[in-house]
């Protein structure tokens, strides 16, 4: 294990420091998943992604990471910016939009969108979460918390639902620097207007209503948790009381992840997560890419509609580093594209000729910028010039193609495939495979469209899975699916 320490921004404490994790060398990380209403666009990509070089820079100096992150597959409501959160559900708006149509029931809807998002993440290559857990899979953990608020004094129940007692968490405000607290309910995210609250800026943990169409029974009656629940909930079932780190899109400081602190420290009397992770949004022409602006693309607008390929489309959003907003364009994509073939044509040139051997030129160089290119990461994931770095690597082999050895290309091979690993934008070419096993996946990679035709999703995902074990990944284009060898 390397004793580089690992430096990213903190929320919390407003600097940046080094990680420091409560069992060395183990990283536990949560990081808040998509709400699976419609498609994820690539501004929450942005996010995923951030969390997901957090992994790749935390394995490659050889800690063992556990890392969660969710789906939001309970609906919430979609006027959630206001104080009267009237709106409807943005499950229940989505089945009764045009694409709705295609749907059973909001379950339904869920699990299609869920699924469509783990398509997208691994055609990004992003690394599978230790554990992706569903928050319709976790009611229980959610109302025995809510239950256990109760009796510790910080939630009390009315005739509307179940609400967190701000007055009983004078901390309530610390990550956020909120602490107005005349100004929350203008503000908050998930508050309801009842006049039986004891302060309007307390937060929904339970809402009660027999009519919503995901309900569940607790001891408040039918009804659905609160936004925030979920994730103080799941984080603490997986990881413990106490993590080491919590990340998310910059929106998410206030009210998520600040009602977070409040409900997970209450529960606990302990700290939540040492450190706090905020990625800055990805924006198209100067605006923040949203759903509801109607100016987002998603991954599959990008790669099935215009062709993109998809580690270039990997390469231009982790092209700025994530304290920063990016501004998303084709030609930044276009310019990412011409990156990853250069690194692609120097995968050629190491790995498609036979050198002969001799004077090794390169690997000491190589090393260097390996280990620079991961200080940058270490800096607050400095992903601009970690990229520059992996380009340099390319730069140095390209000057000794004319009197490469096989040493050369075995050096050149090995950081290309540590650059793969720690940045995702360098993947192995595609060989040839011998006859009977791709016979084999060719077979299942059509059982598995006809699934997904079928709407049999579990048992199309099997499939997946079972050649993802052996090393495997299949990812669909809009010419079909293709498979890449891991
Ligand atoms: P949601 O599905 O709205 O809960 O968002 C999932 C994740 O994407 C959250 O961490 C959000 O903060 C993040 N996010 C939403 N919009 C953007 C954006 N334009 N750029 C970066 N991250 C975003
Ligand atoms: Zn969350």
């Amino acid at each position: 294990m390397s004793n580089r320490p690992f430096k990213l921004y903190d929320t919390l404490s407003r600097t940046v420091k080094p990680i420091e994790t409560v069992t060395p060398g183990v990283l536990k990380f949560y990081s808040c998943g998509p709400t699976v209403y419609s498609f994820a666009h690539i501004g929450n990509f942005r996010t995923f992604l951030c969390a997901d070089l957090v992994v790749r820079t935390a394995t490659a100096l050889g800690w063992q990471v556990m890392y969660v992150s969710n789906i939001t597959d309970v609906g919430h409501l979609t006027q959630d910016d206001v104080a009267d959160a009237a709106g409807e559900d943005k499950m229940e708006k989505a089945l009764k939009s045009k694409e709705g149509a295609n749907f059973q029931n909001v379950w339904d809807l869920a699990r299609y969108y869920g699924d469509a998002f783990e398509e997208d993440w691994a055609r990004l290559y992003l690394n599978e979460p230790t554990v992706r857990p569903r928050a319709t899979e976790h009611m229980r953990e959610q109302i025995i918390a809510v239950q256990d608020l109760i009796e510790k004094g910080h939630a009390y129940v009315t005739d509307t639902g179940v609400y967190f007692r701000l007055s009983s968490f004078p901390e309530h405000g610390k990550l956020s620097g909120n602490r107005d607290k005349d100004q929350l309910q203008v503000a908050v995210r998930d508050v309801v207007v009842d006049d039986n609250k004891e302060h309007p800026g307390d937060f929904a943990l339970w809402k009660k209503d027999d009519k919503h169409l995901m309900q569940w029974f607790s001891p408040w009656g039918w009804g659905f948790p609160g936004w925030h629940i979920e994730c103080s909930a799941m984080a603490m079932k997986y990881l413990g009381s106490t993590i080491d780190l919590h990340a998310g899109g910059e929106d998410l400081v206030f009210p998520h992840h600040e009602s977070e602190i409040a409900q997970s420290e209450c529960l606990t009397g302990k700290a939540f997560s040492n450190h706090w992770m905020h990625v800055r949004f990805l924006l198209v022409n100067g605006e923040k890419m949203s759903k509801s602006k109607g100016n987002y693309y998603t991954v599959r607008d990008l790669i099935e509609g215009r062709g993109a390929d998809p580690t270039a489309l990997r390469y231009s959003l982790i092209a700025v580093p994530y304290g920063k907003p990016l501004n998303f364009t084709l030609q930044g994509l276009d310019d990412a594209k011409k990156n990853v073939d250069r690194i692609q044509e120097c995968r050629r040139l190491v790995e498609e000729t036979e050198y002969p051997s001799g004077e090794d030129h390169v690997s000491e160089e190589l090393e260097r910028i390996y280990d620079e290119c991961l200080g940058a990461m270490c800096e607050d994931l400095n992903t601009s010039v970690a990229l520059a770095k992996a380009l340099e690597g390319t730069a140095v082999l390209f000057r000794k193609s004319a009197e490469m050895t096989a040493e050369d290309a075995s050096a050149g091979k090995a950081f290309l495939d540590k650059i793969d690993a720690l940045l995702g934008i360098a993947p192995k070419l595609q060989k040839e495979e011998g006859g009977s096993v791709e016979a084999e996946l060719q077979a299942d990679i059509e059982l598995r469209i006809q699934l997904k035709k079928d709407k049999k999703f579990a048992e199309a995902d099997e499939i997946r899975l079972k050649w993802e074990a052996k090393g495997y990944e299949l990812r669909d284009t809009p010419t079909g699916t293709v498979w890449r060898k891991q």
